[in-house]
């Protein structure tokens, strides 16, 4: 049985208990945070936790601990679940007064924090990877805030199903005629020696492994465009990927039954994977 936290405590998961009027499951008045773990160590925790302030200001949500609290807790949660490879769980939601009412509660209510760990032994050595992933394009019905990290996730949810129902592996949404990004990951595409991957706004999430890549790809000489593009452009690409902290990078050949490419994981992508995985194990804690 895992060991949770839950306000303050380390619990057996079955005695991790919140109340019926918390405001994460009646209205999803919450964020999150996942973070990788590699070899027992955390993947860009200052990253996740720098996000994760940013998520709760824009909801005007109290942060429950500070920064280096939140790193203990994440690692004490590592070292009690014997996790090598795997994943931390990070939830803060606005808490419970006691009852069901749109507006906020009060500043002095609790706001909730659950943290748990998911152990994926081999995650790094995925064999999906080696293949590449096949996705379908699907309208992005979700809110307008999807720079905040919500527990919202009932719209990527339906698209994950979505693709499952047509044998893909995952979906990239599409507003306007451009894609925003994938159901839980940044989407790219790449000509030559450039990767191009949507600019940030409201409209996506700002990911941490986004952020790294593209930092890694400048690094190794290779031109960055952030900007919109379409399926039709993509599908015409030399290559496609997808990043999330969870999957890293991972190669795309497949958009709306089109091969990308030669259909096969392309050689920016496979590089990328390999320098990210290599540079973040470097800087993990
Ligand atoms: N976009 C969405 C909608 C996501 O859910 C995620 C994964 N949390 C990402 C992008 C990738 O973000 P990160 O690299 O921080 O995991």
């Amino acid at each position: 049985m895992r060991t949770v936290y839950l306000n303050g405590d380390y619990l057996p998961e079955a005695d991790a208990k919140v109340s019926i009027f918390d405001r994460g499951f009646l209205m999803s008045d919450g964020v999150y945070e996942v973070t990788s773990v590699l070899g027992g160590k955390l993947i860009d925790f200052d990253g996740h936790a720098v996000r994760l302030e940013r998520s709760l200001n824009e909801l005007e949500m109290r942060a429950p601990m500070e920064k280096d609290d939140l790193l203990q807790v994440h690692r004490e949660l590592v070292r009690r679940n014997e996790i090598e490879d795997g994943l931390v769980y990070l939830q803060i939601t606005r808490g419970s007064d006691g009852d069901r009412d749109f507006v906020y509660p009060s500043e002095d209510v609790e706001p909730t924090i659950v943290l748990f760990t998911q152990s994926k032994p081999g995650m790094a050595q995925s064999l999906v990877a080696k293949k590449g992933i096949k996705v379908i394009s699907i309208a992005d019905q979700r809110w307008g805030r999807r720079d905040i990290k919500t527990v919202q996730l009932l719209y990527p949810s339906m698209g994950k199903m979505m693709a499952k129902a047509a044998g893909s592996d995952d979906a990239w949404m599409v507003e306007n005629g451009a894609v925003t990004e994938g159901t839980s990951n940044n989407a790219y595409i790449v000509k030559g020696n450039t990767i191009i991957t949507r600019h940030l706004g409201n409209e996506i999430l700002s990911g941490i492994t986004r952020k790294a890549v593209l930092r890694f790809a400048k690094e190794a000489q290779m031109k960055v465009e952030e900007r919109s593009f379409t399926i039709e452009e993509a599908q015409g690409a030399d290559e496609a990927f997808v990043t999330s902290a969870t999957t890293f990078v991972m190669p795309v050949v497949e958009i709306d039954g089109s091969a990308i490419g030669a259909g096969t994981p392309g050689a920016v992508a496979t590089r990328l994977r390999e320098i990210y995985l290599e540079e973040s194990c470097k800087a993990a804690v």
